[in-house]
């Protein structure tokens, strides 16, 4: 990778993680889910605030965590809004496998702007134990469109 496109991802997550987008509770919330990454120590839970039709209206995470756990959940917040339950359930699939191998050949080319957004996080790809604290909003996410109420990157 060059320098300064490293350098752009590690702005990124740091600028993510200080001040995280969405970080607040939604009171009315349709779906919500905690997650835990007792790996690294990492918390969250996640509100999902759904639209008649089914999209998510709003999506929102409180708790506490690494600098890349809580840049995964901000990006995350920002990429779901507006996407079908089956939407969020294939781009949480393909950023799982940006995370794990640091490219997704099989992303839908319908989500490849979020995909976008969500490369800097790529770069744990080389650090496997980093890699949950990724991925963990994103299984937290599955679980709150599943209705489930925990979830963990065990
Ligand atoms: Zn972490």
């Amino acid at each position: 990778m060059f320098d300064d496109l490293r350098d752009l991802y590690q702005e990124v997550i740091l600028d993510h993680g200080r001040k995280p987008r969405n970080f607040r509770r939604l009171e009315d919330a349709d779906r919500s889910a905690r997650g835990d990454n007792p790996m690294c120590g990492d918390r969250l839970e996640l509100f999902l605030k759904l639209a008649p039709d089914g999209r998510i209206a709003d999506a929102a995470f409180q708790g506490r965590g690494c600098a890349i756990s809580t840049a995964s959940a901000s990006l995350l917040t920002e990429t779901v809004k507006g996407k079908t339950a089956a939407e969020a359930h294939a781009l949480s699939d393909s950023f799982r496998e940006l995370a794990m191998t640091g490219t997704c050949p099989h992303c839908q080319a319908a989500l490849e702007e979020e995909m976008e957004r969500l490369q800097p996080l790529s770069g744990v790809h080389e650090f496997p134990s980093r890699v949950k604290c990724a991925t963990l909003a994103w299984h937290t996410l599955n679980a709150a469109l599943d209705g489930a109420k925990e979830a963990s990157s065990e």
